[in-house]
């Protein structure tokens, strides 16, 4: 396209940042479909996080041995990683990917994640990257997995095989609404397989969601690919609760 007709087309078909939805132009400068507002708040994470789990911590918290919220427990995966808490644009984005035409925002989101994050990850030897499935008849109704929009393009970023299907998702457990994290526990115990194309034997996994909560899901979906012989499961989130 020349340069004259890209104009055009830019001002009969404006892109809108997909999270606060103004248009591009007059000066707004937009990164991965974000103007520069919400690209600066979803890339800043201005909290500390627990190296574990993820969570959000204290300024001089000591974390070496895990945080308030994960000290004590025995998460089936080593440790996770965040683009930042679950607050404000990146609530907002979230909730946009779970919509029937969120693919391509999860899609955005994942490379924001990677820009981000993909050099701390890659120190970690990863060789395959899985995302979260969701149960048939919740993906059928939505149309796509965010949790896969967001892992192939870090799977890409990273140089690495996408397992899309390597886990299923094998009861339609309710959303997490429990009130505490062992009925959370409860709730997705037997909830994942391997699927039967998956090989886990000897991988070092990076398992791939939007939210993390409590850790519960990301802990039994780790237990299940380490049980299928992986050595280790990394978890990558785009928000922590
Ligand atoms: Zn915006
Ligand atoms: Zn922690």
């Amino acid at each position: 396209m020349t340069e004259l007709a890209s104009g055009l087309n830019q001002l009969i078909f404006p892109d809108y940042c997909l999270i606060c939805d103004i248009p591009e132009g007059d000066g707004n400068k937009f990164s991965h479909g974000l103007c520069g507002m919400c690209h600066d708040a979803v890339t800043n994470d201005p909290l500390p996080a627990c190296p574990w789990c993820a969570a959000t911590v204290g300024p001089h918290a000591d974390t070496g041995n895990g945080c308030l919220a994960c000290k004590g427990k025995s998460f089936a995966f080593d440790a996770a990683i965040r683009l930042g808490s679950y607050d404000r644009q990146l609530r907002e984005v979230i909730l946009r990917m779970k919509a029937a035409n969120g693919e391509s925002v999860a899609e955005q989101m994942g490379r924001i994640l990677c820009a981000r994050l993909c050099s701390k990850l890659s120190k970690l030897a990863l060789t395959t990257v899985v995302p979260v499935p969701l149960h048939w008849q919740r993906r059928f109704a939505r149309g796509h997995n965010q949790a896969a929009g967001i892992g192939r393009e870090l799977a890409t970023g990273l140089g690495i095989p996408f397992a899309s299907s390597g886990l299923r998702r094998l009861r339609n457990t309710p959303q997490q609404g429990q009130p505490t994290a062992s009925a959370r526990q409860e709730n997705v115990k037997g909830a994942f397989g391997v699927s039967r194309r998956a090989r886990f034997v000897g991988e070092t996994v990076l398992l791939v969601d939007d939210v993390m909560t409590t850790g519960s899901t990301a802990s039994e979906a780790a237990r299940v690919i380490k049980k299928a012989g992986a050595r280790s499961v990394f978890v990558a989130v785009l928000a922590r609760r």
